[in-house]
């Protein structure tokens, strides 16, 4: 099929900082919102994390006033990915469903209390009840798949991250998107799961909080590298790969020289920059 009768499907970027925000002259190229990423499959919308990103992307949806519903996907739920939840304006819409999914969590039995835990006093004025009837809460299996639609397949796995997080891929008109992050690997060990579980997609996003010479002084924070994001998207045979989720220290200088070895490696390739949208 050639590309011209493909059906829409694209990601955008409107946050690609890990951690925390950050405004900051430096990094503004890059991006200074936390995670959140619009995928595109047809006339469907699914959002990968609701890092502060989200809030400009919910006006935008409400605006283009033609959803009905939407599918939040939550790796897990720390301040950086979630801290967007309550500004994300189609949660206060009448007439938009808004699905949102994570898998288990220590410290939280189910998704709707992981939202609770931290929409409330002392820490914020309001709960989630402040939400719409049409916000509903699901808690994913291990290893889950979600059918959104007839056409759009879900998968995931679990992440080696403190208190767990959930890699989902997105499967759509024979095409393939992979969102793994936050995720820890071992030095000169091969994360098969992984690995078979982004075989073959067209466009994968990993954990990039870190370089191979920093790991050593960050293990069991939960973060990879950007080499092993590449050295995982050549075995697993992808065609492009974003390095994400950047630190707050990291400028853009430094991802300039990281996107220039992954470029080269694997052309198409380069590191995720804040209102890019990438065609899958
Ligand atoms: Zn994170
Ligand atoms: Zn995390």
């Amino acid at each position: 099929m050639s590309k011209s009768t493909q059906k829409e499907f694209s990601i955008t970027f409107w946050g690609t900082r890990g951690t925390l925000a950050t405004p900051d002259a430096q990094c503004n190229r890059a991006g200074g919102n936390t995670v959140c990423i619009e995928v595109r499959c047809g006339e469907q919308t699914i959002i990968c994390d609701a890092g502060t990103g989200i809030r400009l992307l919910g006006s935008k949806i409400v605006s283009e006033n033609k959803h009905k519903n939407l599918h939040l996907l939550l790796s897990h739920a720390h301040y950086d990915h979630i801290e967007g939840i309550p500004f994300f304006s189609p949660l206060f819409s009448k007439d938009i469903t808004v699905d949102i999914w994570c898998g288990k969590l220590d410290g939280s039995s189910d998704t709707k209390k992981a939202v609770e835990g931290f929409m409330r006093r002392p820490y914020f004025p309001v709960g989630p009840d402040i939400f719409g009837e049409k916000t509903n809460y699901h808690l994913l299996k291990e290893k889950e798949t979600i059918q959104i639609s007839d056409e759009i397949r879900v998968e995931t796995i679990p992440l080696v991250h403190p208190g767990g997080a959930t890699a989902y891929r997105i499967n759509y008109d024979g095409r393939s998107f992979a969102y793994v992050t936050d995720t820890e690997h071992t030095p000169g060990k091969t994360n098969q799961l992984i690995v078979d579980f982004i075989s073959g997609a067209e466009v994968f996003v990993y954990d990039a909080s870190l370089t191979d010479e920093e790991l050593p002084d960050f293990v069991g924070y939960g973060h990879s590298t950007w080499q092993e994001g590449l050295r995982l998207a050549k075995l697993a045979k992808v065609k492009q790969y974003f390095a994400f989720h950047h630190m707050p220290f990291r400028n853009d200088s430094d991802l300039d020289r990281f996107e220039k070895h992954i470029a080269k490696s694997l052309p198409g390739s380069g590191i995720a920059r804040e209102t890019q949208t990438i065609f899958i």
